[in-house]
């Protein structure tokens, strides 16, 4: 038990008319830099979530309050109506909250006030999403509130033009998707076309391990954007609307293009290899992955190449860099068995090797955002 629910509970004056709700954190399997071509991705919502209490106001404003800041950098306060400009909300987190709701209002959300606290226990700017965790949170429970019922499809992507506007990066739409619709125990196989989502069950013998690399994500912003605009540039070369539609002879010459194509045709392979516990193929396929954002996309750097090498060394079944890449997270799928050997090896010798201190994450597949039960609310 957290104690999260206390703690939002007296941020809140009390518990009385507090509504709660909890959307989780996401690790990506695979298909990076896929999402915003169009193609397939593998994500899993994780048991790491933004648990919000949140009541309505009557004076036509949003006040939001993170427990996981100091409380002179905690607390933001928006238009219900959505008349806001994200980009220019201080302090910078309330950027996320500020265009959740122009993008509710803009849905059709009525302008209702609300008072709010959340806590997370996704870790912050690691690439486990705590963004889409926070923006989900918020979006649901602002929509709730209002009476707006949106299918999940549609929150997705206004959840995904908040953080866009939030924070100027193009960012694709499988965060706010997977922390909407993730199902217990599975994966979910997108396909980021249609946004149809199929639960891919991962067998208990398999661990899905995060583990952070130590290393602060560098020039992320910037290169996912120019990455963005060289995808986008080779596939209207082709004359094609997405690389989606790209075959692999199609981009046989363009290194970024040809990532997109066969990490598309990955997630797939990923998929049925699940499916069958086929461990070895498993391995193969990561293995590709993980060279593939290396040398065709060029968005790993020595530290990642490294902890992947060390998790494969230790006994993982495969390793690759997951998020936008330049620092940030390795995933890591490992005999349930093996988890904790394979853990320690794993960061004894990359700390050898880099002088940097890994963190570990074991993750459980958990349904999508949603209200919490008492025990996910922590309340003691
Ligand atoms: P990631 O999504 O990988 O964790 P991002 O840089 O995309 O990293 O998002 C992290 C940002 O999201 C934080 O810097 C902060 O602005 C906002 N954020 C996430 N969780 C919280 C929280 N619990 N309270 C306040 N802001 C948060
Ligand atoms: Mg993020």
């Amino acid at each position: 038990m957290d104690g999260r629910a206390t703690r939002v509970e007296a941020a809140l004056g009390g518990p009385r008319g507090v509504h709660w709700f909890r959307a989780p954190g996401r690790v990506n399997l695979m298909g990076d830099h896929t999402d915003y071509n169009e193609g397939f991705v593998l994500p899993v919502a994780i048991d790491r979530d933004c648990l919000i209490g949140i009541r309505p106001r009557r004076d036509g404003r949003i006040v939001v309050r993170s427990l996981d800041l100091p409380p002179e950098e905690g607390v933001v306060v928006i238009a219900a109506d959505g008349s806001d400009e994200p980009a220019g909300i201080e302090p910078f987190w309330g950027r996320y909250v500020a265009g959740v709701v122009r993008e509710l209002a803009r849905c059709g959300r009525p302008p209702v006030g609300a008072d709010a606290a959340l806590s997370s226990t996704v870790p912050r700017g690691s690439g486990l999403s705590s963004s889409a965790a926070l923006e989900v949170a918020c979006a649901v429970s602002l929509s709730e509130l209002a009476g707006l019922v949106l299918p999940p499809t549609e929150l997705a992507a206004a959840c995904q033009r908040a953080e866009q506007a939030a924070t100027g990066v193009p960012c694709g739409i499988m965060d706010q998707l997977v922390s909407l619709t993730g199902r217990a125990g599975a994966a979910l196989l997108i396909d980021c076309r249609s946004l149809e989502g199929r639960p891919v069950p991962v067998p208990p013998r398999l661990a899905i391990l995060a583990v952070h690399s130590g290393l602060p994500r560098a020039l992320v912003d910037s290169a996912y954007a120019e990455r963005r605009a060289a995808c986008e540039a080779a596939a209207a070369q082709l004359g094609l609307r997405a690389l989606r539609d790209a075959s692999p002879s199609d981009v046989a010459d363009d290194p970024f293009a040809r990532h997109v194509v066969s990490e598309s045709r990955r997630v797939l392979d990923t998929a049925r290899a699940i499916s069958a516990g086929n461990i070895e193929g498993l391995g193969r396929i990561f293995a590709a992955s993980h060279a593939s954002l290396r040398d065709d996309y060029q968005v790993s750097t020595p530290e990642l190449d490294a902890l992947v090498d060390a998790l494969v060394e230790a006994g993982a079944v495969g390793a690759r860099l997951t998020g936008a890449g330049f620092g940030g997270c390795v995933v890591a799928l490992v005999r349930s068995d093996d988890v904790e050997e394979v853990t320690r090896h794993a960061v004894a010798r990359y700390r050898v090797r880099t002088g940097l201190r890994p963190t570990p994450f074991l993750c459980r597949a958990v349904d999508g955002a949603g209200r919490p039960t008492i025990a996910d609310r922590g309340a003691d």
